[in-house]
């Protein structure tokens, strides 16, 4: 048979997938509709099936990842038998020679190429399909098919075999295909909106640095900031900031190399006017094909402006949209909002306020709340429809309802208001519309419904990075969808607390697997919903007042304060048998790929306490040279041990403001009597804070917060200015605490230029 091994770009449309792959397809898509996408190739899912094929290894390797999942070492040497199959047999020779064809045919003698793989299984969440992650830059001459064999290989990463057996995808019905691309030597780049990110308006917003965009991507540079009216194409506004470093390719070895920039250039603006223009230009034209607003990754070498990759804005607030008007099909509508999860449904009425009322609502009633949160999904399972009064596409109850196949209209502004508990009426989750009355079938006979993903989300324009708390892994999905750079605290003791048994209880139940188990189930979802986002996990903090109300709670000691108790890592220390597990359960995620797992220690209060927490590490087999790994800072004592801390090889430290607060006004901060005098904001906690900050810089210590404190506007105001890295808020102020971040750095860099 005659097989076609490669395609090129030019040669793709949108529907080409099957053959090259989501990643594929796009660039194909946007080769055709014009746009400066960097020259390149797609070696197809065909020559993959081919390869496996044509050198007869296809069923050993699906025999050979054909394992129990759940025993570790089992899945460790499936995927190290499938790779040694991959890589250890030889590419056929016409498959070799249509490569290196094509490569010849790129522009340049030996020309530098990106190698990506592109998955072919759409169905499957970018992150976890295997192989979506691997990219190789800067690869050069025949060194692409070594490339592309462990692009073909990646599909069989250990987390890969394990994500799809746990899914149900069949290892024999995956496909991949691989993106071979022109590097683009950039000269400047940065990232464009075609639309206002937060208010949609027609404003073009541009980001500009020297080298490489990944220093804009990766918020490593403050870059130039231009804002240009999409109507009279004007310049509103320009910002330069003052650019420390730039990421350039050393002409040597060919990698990317960050360089400190000296002289004028740090403090010369990035854009010329045409270059602005061109941008503007660009952008309208990805925005049109798309018919949404996008937000563009860019390059410009030599002169020529390259378009690297788009993908749509979701943070637009589209509540008041115009879109969500519907006229009624049948009745009238008597409320309208957006459709986000789409059937059509009838039910009775019932209104929660309270979480306590979620009893209320019986199999096939329809929600009617302000805005659901994570307490309420067992309760959105039973019912047969959710509106909800705040909230986009992107909320809560819009992915929870998607994902869950329960119809849902949000953002309807007075639902409480205006329905009564018990009316009986019918949601159109595709419209957006409310009717009075039953008119639907029943549920039983209504049509599944397709399951939709929330979209990717936007990489918010700040410098310091913003993550999101996550308390109950089940809010993973919902914390993602907000665009958070990552998890800044996951909180082990509620995964242990759901299962309403203490550490030790559960063990002697279940045994130290299950335990281990319950904690990498926990863990993971969080870990797979953030890939490659960075997830810091936090061992175990709960107080023994709160483990006394499990079971096995008996056992617990009494404490007079348990505040000042048996807690946090001194605990842990304590009781090596118990903190242990949660080590393994770590290390256990490694293995399965989960590198962007973090791990801190809670409540310590010196360099003693972190040299036998990393000892622990180590005794599991956690190399700390290679993870990273650091401290709650929530003691006085901690903050005036910083320094010594950081020499123990700390990688970050984060603020517990909570603990911090209570431990240094001597405030419960569990006790309303003196909650007036529960002040994260007060002088003495701050000076604890910016000394800490700038110890932590002058040791290149990453500095964060993960207490409530970050979520307030003046905090955050506060630890811009100071300098911290990132800042972790709650889930629904991700987004608030995104806008003040921008602005105090915007304003720090006008301050500095007038
Ligand atoms: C803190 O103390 O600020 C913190 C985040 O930890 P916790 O609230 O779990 O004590
Ligand atoms: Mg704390």
């Amino acid at each position: 048979m005659y097989l076609m091994a490669v395609r090129w770009l030019e040669d793709i449309r949108a529907d080409d997938i099957g053959s090259v792959g989501g990643k594929g397809a796009s660039l194909g898509e946007m080769t055709d509709a014009g746009l400066p996408v960097p020259p390149g190739f797609v070696v197809t899912a065909d020559t993959y099936r081919s390869f496996i094929e044509d050198t007869g290894i296809d069923q050993e390797l699906f025999a050979a990842v054909d394992v129990e999942t759940e025993d570790s070492a089992a899945l460790a040497e499936a995927a190290s038998r499938a790779e040694e199959l991959i890589l250890g047999t030889e590419m056929p020779e016409h498959i070799r020679e249509e490569i290196m064809t094509a490569y010849a045919d790129l522009e340049g003698e030996e020309p530098f190429v990106a190698v990506r793989s592109s998955g072919t299984a759409e169905d499957l969440p970018e992150a976890s399909f295997a192989g979506q992650q691997e990219t190789y830059l800067n690869i050069q001459g025949e060194e692409l098919l070594d490339r592309v064999q462990r692009a073909w290989a990646s599909l069989f990463t250990q987390r890969a075999i394990y994500y799809r057996e746990q899914q149900g995808f069949a290892h024999d019905a995956v496909d991949i295909a691989v993106v071979v691309q022109q590097m683009v030597d950039a000269d400047k780049s940065g990232v464009l909106f075609t639309s206002h990110p937060s208010t949609g308006a027609p404003q073009t917003i541009i980001e500009a640095a020297w080298g490489l965009g990944e220093a804009v991507v990766s918020g490593s540079v403050s870059p130039d900031n231009y804002h240009v009216d999409r109507e009279s194409r004007e310049i509103e506004s320009v910002t330069v900031a003052e650019k420390k470093i730039e990421m350039v390719r050393d002409e040597e070895t060919g990698e990317t190399v960050t360089r400190s920039i000296e002289g004028d250039r740090r403090d010369t603006q990035v854009l010329t006017e045409a270059e602005i223009h061109e941008l503007v230009e660009m952008g309208e034209r990805v925005e049109d094909h798309y018919e949404t607003p996008q937000d563009v990754e860019w390059a410009i070498m030599n002169g020529t402006v390259y378009m690297l990759q788009s993908r749509p804005i979701t943070t637009i607030d589209d509540t008041s949209s115009d879109d969500a008007e519907v006229e009624g099909a049948g009745g009238e509508d008597i409320l309208s909002g957006l459709g986000a999860s789409p059937g059509i449904t009838s039910g009775a009425v019932r209104i929660i306020r309270k979480l306590d009322e979620l009893d209320k609502v019986s199999e096939g009633d329809i929600i009617v709340t302000p805005m659901t949160t994570p307490d309420m999904v067992p309760a959105m399972k039973r019912a047969s429809g959710i509106i909800t009064e705040e909230g986009g596409m992107t909320s809560h109850a819009a992915i929870v309802s998607r994902e869950l196949g329960v119809p849902a209209v949000v953002g309807t502004g007075g639902a409480t208001e205006i329905l009564r508990d018990g009316q009986i009426i019918t949601i159109d989750g595709e419209r957006g519309a409310v009717r009075e009355g039953r008119d639907t079938p029943k549920e039983s006979e209504r049509e599944p419904i397709e399951e939709a993903r929330p979209k990717a989300p936007v990489k918010p324009m700040t410098a310091t990075e913003v993550k999101v708390n996550i308390s109950i892994p089940e809010a993973a999905e919902r914390a993602a969808a907000t665009g958070a750079d990552g998890v800044g605290l996951l909180r082990m003791e509620h995964m242990i607390m759901g299962t309403n048994k203490t550490p030790k209880r559960y063990i002697d139940d279940h045994g130290a697997k299950a335990y281990r188990d319950e904690i990498v189930d926990g863990i993971r979802t969080v870990a797979e919903e953030f890939y490659p986002r960075p997830v810091r996990v936090r061992t175990l903090d709960a107080p023994t007042d709160e483990f006394r109300q499990l079971e096995g709670g008996n056992d617990e000691p009494s404490e007079h304060n348990p505040m000042l108790g048996y807690r946090g890592i001194r605990r842990s220390l304590n009781e090596p048998e118990i903190f242990e597990h949660e080590l393994a359960a770590i290390k256990h995620l490694y293995e399965l790929g989960y590198d962007n797992v973090e791990i801190m220690f809670p409540l310590v209060n010196d360099a003693e306490d972190v040299r036998r927490a990393r000892d622990r590490l180590e005794s599991v087999g956690i190399d700390t040279t290679k993870r990273e790994w650091g401290v709650m800072i929530e003691t006085p004592a901690s903050v005036m041990t910083i320094e010594e801390m950081a020499a123990e090889g700390i990688d970050f430290a984060s603020f517990g403001t909570n603990d911090l607060t209570q431990y240094t006004l001597a405030v419960d901060r569990n006790n309303e009597r003196v909650s007036d005098r529960f002040d994260e904001l007060h002088p003495g906690v701050l000076k604890l804070i910016g000394r800490t900050i700038e110890i932590c810089r002058e040791h290149d210590v990453d500095t964060s917060i993960c207490g409530q404190a970050g979520s307030k506007p003046e905090m955050v105001e506060f630890l811009v200015e100071e300098g911290i890295s990132s800042i972790s808020a709650n889930i629904d102020a991700v987004r608030d605490v995104q806008h003040e971040v921008k602005r105090t750095e915007q304003r720090l860099l006008l301050d500095s230029v007038r």
